[in-house]
């Protein structure tokens, strides 16, 4: 996984408030206020060797940057918890419609819902000015290198976007279908899109991601009579990975599903309430 292809190193991360412009490098901010506790571990050492090649050793590298992950993702998920704050983590590969999904849920719920977003690109203030012309606040992590979000990521970009109580974060992935899946983040819950264009049989070549995630939404269902992709196969191999996952299929740009979604949005902020 990542620590063998050496970009799971967060203090290469950027991230800009697009409110301020302000750029923070994850790794390089002061704690202060009731963040110190999600930046408590930040400057502990490393135990990264990105050139490691004995099996046992990387094994043991990968399970100490889990680890350590696991640790800071456990401290977003009790400070998102005090302030009554649902988090989703939104993953899938490039171009499944995240972004646009993002787009048309903040407009259509924004008047009714507080919401905020934290985009996450290799590069590229693009998706959070997307967000911005919304109306709603983002921040924009850009990974560099780095093919996924971590949990240290998620704390610095939270300490700039500083989400209201009783709010929803929604938090888009780097756009990928391996590595986001093993990084828990401290949110609620993870949701994986698949766009039609793609291909019925994603949830059996990358099981991780469908495993580890709550709702499966198939996107772009307006495109459906011009491509090959088959939505019973699609569900059915989904559930074969992971028997308890949602599904809702949708299309952010026609309108189709959305109700749908928006039940389910809704649904996930009472139960935290
Ligand atoms: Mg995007």
């Amino acid at each position: 996984m990542c620590t063998t292809c050496g970009c799971s190193n967060g203090a290469r991360a950027r991230i800009t408030d697009l409110a301020t412009s302000k750029l923070q490098r994850v790794g390089e901010h002061e704690p202060h206020g009731d963040f110190v506790r999600l930046h408590a571990h930040v400057h502990e050492p490393e135990p990264v060797q990105t050139h490691a090649h004995v099996h046992g050793t990387t094994v043991q590298l990968e399970q100490d940057i889990l680890a350590k992950n696991n640790r800071l993702a456990e401290q977003n998920r009790e400070w998102l918890k005090a302030h009554n704050i649902l988090a989703l983590n939104l993953m899938s590969s490039p171009g499944a419609g995240k972004t646009t999904l993002l787009e048309r849920t903040l407009r259509d719920l924004s008047s009714s819902l507080a919401i905020s977003v934290v985009e996450g690109d290799q590069e590229t203030l693009f998706d959070a000015e997307r967000i911005r012309a919304t109306g709603c606040p983002a921040v924009q992590i850009n990974t560099g290198t780095g093919c996924h979000l971590e949990a240290e990521m998620l704390a610095g970009a939270l300490k700039q976007l500083a989400p209201a109580p009783n709010s929803l974060v929604m938090v888009e992935n780097v756009g990928n279908l391996v590595c986001p899946a093993l990084f828990d983040l401290g949110e609620r819950a993870k949701v994986v899109i698949l766009s039609v264009t793609e291909g019925a049989d994603k949830p059996l070549k990358y099981p991780h991601m469908f495993k580890a995630s709550s709702l499966m939404i198939i996107s772009k269902t307006d495109l459906l009579p011009y491509v090959d992709f088959d939505v019973s196969a699609c569900i059915a191999f989904a559930r074969r990975i992971n028997p308890d996952i949602e599904v809702l299929q949708l299309s952010a740009t026609q309108g189709e599903g959305l109700a749908d979604w928006y039940a389910w949005l809704r649904g996930q902020v009472s139960s935290e309430r």
